[in-house]
């Protein structure tokens, strides 16, 4: 039998689902999940031994591909020092000063160890900062399996919370209200109904969790000016996005669109842990002296700010600010997009298809959607029938039509071009 087969079916007794997180389980896309064994560069390898170019990247943390030799050497000789220590170590330092350096909004940050852990926190200390409890995300907008984001759209802007999640009590979620993404209009009567009860409005600024769709720069700035004038602090959930599509993150794209544009709050995780479970939240200083032990907002963690993940962090970070990477990985990836655009139209197939950095979505539809509704009109069939084909090619995208893909910076031009020749046979 396929070892993959046969290892999922282990799993499936011991694990429910078989696996450790949904996506994996390839309920979308339907077939048997690759149980991989390890990973090289551009390249992970299966239980059967057979190889995929990857891009998913574990989802995004790996820009540098796997076993970059400077990052393994970091993690390696971290680990001979001690695994974890509970106690201040100078690597926090280095990488909160690292993160700060390149994210101008953020003054301090407070390590966590997943993106849930920090968007978690980042609502509290919004609440807290503000002495308010209602929050406003955005339909599509994943920002971890926290109880109160854990919310679909309501029938109107007055109807807050109804949870997506068995096991989350009406109550918990009653303070959030879900919006549609890019429409201006519904943020500006949401602020006017309720202006002066809203804690936060959080965003993926791209969001990858619907695929690929950017938050307009209209959108954004009409978001700050509301925030700004009602008190309201905006979070940017830059979990995804954040040393993924530029050396800023996306709120130094926005910075460039948008003149003085800032977040209040920010959200880090996937590139800033290389691969290992590491996220963070970061904000003003003074917003940030509401946290504990300064202030009144609870947040603590026995692993936060892990000698061994610290490593990973910081060895990844200094590899993608070497000059001419962020260049060369959007050169790349646009290579690929551009790459399946073109097959897509030899072959008539409707297509679209966008990037930033080492990010990037293809939607089998002409047009780019604009929110996570349009996301959801994708001929679904058509989709899995790509999927498996380009997999049986050795190409391994996302199991899901609602999820961004990676490209690394190991990624060559000779893995473009087998991408796009597995591509044109997919999509005949
Ligand atoms: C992945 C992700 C999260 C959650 O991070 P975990 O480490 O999986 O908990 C939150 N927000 C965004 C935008 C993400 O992409």
């Amino acid at each position: 039998m396929d070892r993959n087969q046969a290892l999922f079916d282990r799993a499936r007794h011991v694990i429910p689902g078989g696996v450790n997180s949904p996506v994996r389980a390839f309920r979308a896309v339907g077939g048997t999940p690759r149980f991989i064994t390890r990973g090289e560069g551009a390249y992970i390898f299966d239980a059967e031994g057979r190889r995929y170019i990857d891009y998913i990247g574990s989802w995004g943390p790996m820009i540098l591909g796997h076993g970059h030799p400077a990052v393994l050497e970091a993690v390696l000789s971290a680990a001979r020092e001690g695994f974890s220590f509970g106690a201040p170590t100078e690597r926090e330092v280095e990488l909160a000063e690292e993160i700060i350096k390149l994210v101008p909004s953020v003054e301090q940050v407070r390590l966590v160890s997943s993106g849930t852990e920090a968007g978690m926190s980042a609502i509290r200390l919004a609440r807290g900062a503000t002495g308010r409890s209602k929050i406003i995300k955005f339909d599509g907008c994943y920002h971890g399996h926290a109880d109160a984001l854990l919310v679909k759209a309501g029938s109107g802007l007055a109807t807050f919370g109804t949870s997506t999640s068995a096991g989350v009590p009406p109550e918990v979620v009653q303070h959030t209200l879900v919006l549609e993404y890019n429409n201006v209009q519904q943020i500006e009567e949401a602020f006017a109904l309720h202006g002066a009860e809203i804690a936060c409005v959080m965003i993926e600024p791209i969001a990858g969790n619907m695929n690929f769709v950017r938050a307009q720069a209209p959108f954004v700035q009409r978001i700050r000016e509301l925030c700004t004038k009602h008190g309201a602090l905006f979070v940017f959930d830059e979990v995804m996005t954040g040393f993924r599509v530029g050396l800023h993150s996306a709120q130094g794209l926005y910075g460039r669109l948008i003149p003085g544009f800032k977040p209040d709050i920010s959200v880090f995780g996937k590139v800033i842990g290389g691969g290992m479970p590491l996220a963070a939240f970061g904000a003003s200083r003074d917003i940030m002296a509401q946290l504990a032990p300064l202030g009144g907002v609870y947040q603590a963690g026995t692993l936060s700010g892990n000698p061994v993940a610290t490593a990973c962090g910081l060895a990844t970070l200094r590899e993608i600010q070497k000059p001419g990477f962020f260049e060369a990985l959007g050169q790349r990836t646009r290579q690929l997009v551009d790459g399946l655009q073109a097959v897509a139209n030899e072959n008539g197939v409707p297509f679209s298809v966008d990037a930033e950095g080492g990010m990037f979505g293809f939607f089998l539809m002409k047009d780019l959607p604009q929110n996570y509704a349009t996301v959801m009109t994708t001929d679904k069939e058509r989709f899995n029938r790509f999927f498996h084909g380009m997999l049986n090619a050795g190409v391994y995208l996302a199991p899901a039509l609602y999820e961004a893909g990676f490209v690394s910076a190991a990624h060559s031009e000779a893995d473009i071009d087998a991408t796009l020749a597995a591509a044109r046979l997919a999509l005949k």
